[in-house]
């Protein structure tokens, strides 16, 4: 990849302290743009934000935003555009799981993951896109997965809220790329995260074999898509879903 893809440019990555989102912030700084790295615990988005910055390079902001929080999302990007002087590129990128049959899932894991996911997608889509179709010009990248094309056993919320939040990124592509604004998504498929850690060495293993490639993906394959799509390499790509899963399910 050739450096300064996103030179000059000011972006806000959610859910970015560690594994995707983290690895998000590192490659669109690594190429030039200066990057608000947010997450729910204000003080590992300042570690994240200073192991960045020891890079060099463009400004690195530490924000704390719950994305399920009208007015945390709200207060983030005003703070980005305030600190880092507008916002060019937004990644909705926090996430959560809780796994469960559908017998055993209880209506509140279904709700949170509802809500940080689609909820939390929405309320960055709104509040990023009000400031882009001002300026006329930016992209926004939703993080989905490939369950939300699938469908994965014990995953009926988080496969909801990822199918979900393609159906928005359409929606919400349609009535902006008008105003120069570009919405689009991301489906990985296993990526090597503390989210997949998770999962028992057995079912990651069988997950594995399961894909074309072999492997599971890392989280800085992820991040190269996201930077395609921040970038204006992707300049007529709108309401687009890139798959980033070795082969899987395609
Ligand atoms: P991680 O769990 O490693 O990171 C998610 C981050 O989001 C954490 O820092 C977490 O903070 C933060 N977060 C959780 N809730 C909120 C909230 N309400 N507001 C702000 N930040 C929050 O996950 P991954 O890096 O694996 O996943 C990143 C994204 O990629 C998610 O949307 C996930 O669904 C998606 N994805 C991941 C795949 C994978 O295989 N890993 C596959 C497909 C999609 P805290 O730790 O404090 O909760």
């Amino acid at each position: 990849m050739s450096a300064g893809l996103v030179e000059g440019r000011m972006a806000l990555v959610t859910g970015a302290a560690q594994g995707i989102g983290l690895a998000v912030a590192r490659t669109l700084h690594q190429h030039g743009a200066a990057v608000a790295v947010a997450d729910l615990d204000g003080e590992r988005a300042a570690k994240a934000a200073a192991e960045l910055a020891t890079d060099g390079g463009p400004a690195v902001l530490p924000v704390a935003c719950d994305v399920t929080d009208e007015q945390s999302v709200a207060d983030a990007v005003e703070r980005v555009q305030r600190e880092l002087g507008g916002l060019d590129v937004l990644v909705n990128n926090a996430g959560i799981t809780r796994d469960a049959s559908l017998r055993r899932m209880r209506a509140e894991d279904f709700d949170a993951v509802i809500n940080v996911h689609l909820r939390g997608t929405w309320l960055g889509v709104r509040a990023g896109a009000e400031v882009m179709r001002e300026a006329g010009r930016g992209s926004i990248v939703n993080i989905s997965s490939l369950s939300g094309k699938s469908g994965n056993p014990g995953q009926t919320n988080y496969s909801a809220a990822k199918a979900g939040i393609v159906g928005l990124t359409k929606a919400a592509a349609k009535e902006l790329a008008h105003r120069g604004v570009r919405v689009n998504a991301v489906q990985p498929g296993l990526i090597r995260t503390a989210m997949t850690e998770a999962m028992p060495p057995e079912v990651f293993a069988e997950r594995e074999a399961a894909i074309p490639m072999r492997r599971a993906g890392e989280p800085s394959e992820v991040a190269g898509a996201v930077l395609f799509l921040a970038s204006d390499l992707s300049s007529y790509m709108t309401g687009a879903v890139l798959e980033v899963g070795g082969g899987r399910l395609m």
